[in-house]
């Protein structure tokens, strides 16, 4: 059966480029009716904070990305790992290096003066033991290195990229996979703690971006020398700005919650990550939700070209979801945004107005967060003028116009029919069109002379008694 894992470093929040590894995985276990596991890779301690853990967490419960084992934590495995390097001390396959920092940059310095690309000249490959003491009494700290053979060709077949063929002379010389620890053993390291990992997890497919592949063919390494079955292996596109490069905090977003909070929800996010390098197979098809898209998923229909992120089309997929949406849902995800902008929930602003507020405004939502530019007018006691409602004001007949509206108002709640009345009356009153009186309407009422239907709006403000006090502003 498939087992995949996705395992995030909690040295940052959940990111764009995880979350997207993340649906992949999930959609290909949930394809072959397999396992997705959560495995957090938190051995750099320095770096790791409980807080990322945290919003990992979280950003996967968002997404609707739940996983079917874990967490792990590569923290609480640690004697595992020791007991791999020992395998590997055993098999012959690792040694202690105690090469300094400061030979080592000398080592980088020489080979930059030929032009070589830096790597690890094996030195330490065979000390004797009494090198080794040497060493020790001396005082020097030593990091646990795995060989590499420079003859060696590293092929597989990648799900996405197809034949894929390394040297072992491409990787660096004999590649750390500890740090010295008091214990003669150490911390491991990511490329080392990785495959340990999926070989007990029992992982049968690593999917993961491209900026993996050479530990990918290093880690195929690790995997021959414990005799273990090789999984296989998908590297996935990475995610481009609108420059044709990476996707980083530059392009300003970090955390999946920033999307959340421009007002994307989760069911367009995942939907439009599924897109980021795969398309279904009527490619014409655009909208899914994620079991929809897991019947679907295959890694023949992965690029191998980067993936630009399109603004354009997550707006559109996201306003889909809006559109499309029941309004009792809709309210509930709009309320926080009201909430966060400051904005009064009283004054007659109950449920019930909230949700005709949100039929009024919802399909002009392309983000949740919209609504909040959109709907200022009727939270605010008394709205700014924009130069054009200025000028409608100011225009022969606005004011007697709004005047003689004033007049008509009653202190009854407003209907349809009743506004559409009052109107009608007016026209005949002041010997106006009907567009005059609309228009010196909307200016007196919103403050501008574009924005949603302009009966509901009024209705609104008048059921939270709005409306008259604002035209007599006006006027
Ligand atoms: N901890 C690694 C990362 O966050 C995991 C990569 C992998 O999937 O092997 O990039």
């Amino acid at each position: 059966t498939v087992r995949v894992r996705i395992a995030p470093s909690p040295t940052g929040n959940l990111h764009i480029g995880t979350a997207r590894t993340a649906v992949f995985n999930w959609l290909f276990a949930r394809h072959h009716g397999g396992q997705f596991i959560l495995r957090i890779e938190d051995t750099d301690l320095e770096r790791s904070r409980p807080e990322y853990t945290e919003n990992i967490f979280q950003g996967l419960r968002w997404l609707g990305l739940t996983w079917d084992e874990g967490p792990f934590f590569q923290t609480k495995r640690l004697e595992m790992y020791k007991s791999a390097v020992q395998t590997l001390f055993d098999k012959k396959l690792a040694y202690r290096c105690y090469t300094t920092p400061e030979e080592l940059e000398a080592l980088r310095e020489a080979q930059k003066a030929r032009n070589e690309a830096p790597r690890y000249d094996n030195r330490h490959r065979n000390l004797t033991p009494e090198q080794e003491a040497a060493y020790k009494a001396e005082g020097r700290n030593f990091v646990i290195r795995f060989k590499i053979d420079d003859d060696r060709e590293i092929v597989w077949n990648d799900l996405v990229r197809e034949k894929m063929v390394w040297r072992g002379s491409d990787l660096g010389g004999d590649m750390v996979i500890a740090r010295a620890a008091a214990d003669g053993i150490g911390v491991p390291l990511y490329n080392f703690a990785v495959v340990v990992d999926d070989i007990d997890m029992q992982i049968t497919h690593v999917i993961r971006g491209e900026d993996h592949i050479a530990n990918t063919a290093k880690q195929i390494l690790l995997y021959e020398a414990f005799g273990a079955k090789m999984p296989e292996f998908a590297h996935t596109p990475l995610i481009l700005n609108q420059e044709g490069r990476k996707l980083s905090k530059r392009d300003g977003v970090t955390s999946i919650f920033d999307f959340k909070q421009m007002g994307f929800i989760a069911q367009a996010m995942v939907n439009y990550m599924t897109l980021l390098g795969w398309s279904a197979p009527d490619s014409t098809q655009e909208i899914f939700t994620l079991e929809e898209a897991a019947k679907l998923f295959s890694f023949e229909r992965v690029n191998k070209a980067g993936a630009k992120f399109d603004w354009a089309k997550l707006d559109w997929i996201n306003s889909q979801y809006l559109h499309n949406m029941s309004v009792d849902k809709l309210t509930d995800l709009l309320i926080p945004f009201w909430e966060e902008a400051g904005y009064p929930l009283t004054q007659g602003r109950d449920r019930a107005w909230l949700e005709e507020l949100v039929v009024l405004i919802g399909p002009s939502l392309t983000r949740l967060v919209d609504a909040v530019a959109m709907s200022k007018l009727f939270f605010v006691e008394t709205v700014e003028f924009s130069d054009e409602a200025t000028a409608q004001l100011k225009q022969e007949g606005s004011v007697a116009t709004l005047n003689s509206v004033i007049a008509a108002l009653e202190n009854h709640q407003l209907t349809q029919a009743s506004a559409q009345e009052i109107i009608k009356k007016v026209v005949k009153e002041q010997n106006v069109k009907k567009g005059v009186v609309m228009k010196a309407l909307r200016a007196g009422l919103t403050g501008d002379l574009h924005g949603p239907d302009l009966i509901q709006s009024w209705l609104l403000l008048n059921q939270i008694g709005l409306d008259k006090p604002r035209l007599i502003e006006a006027v």
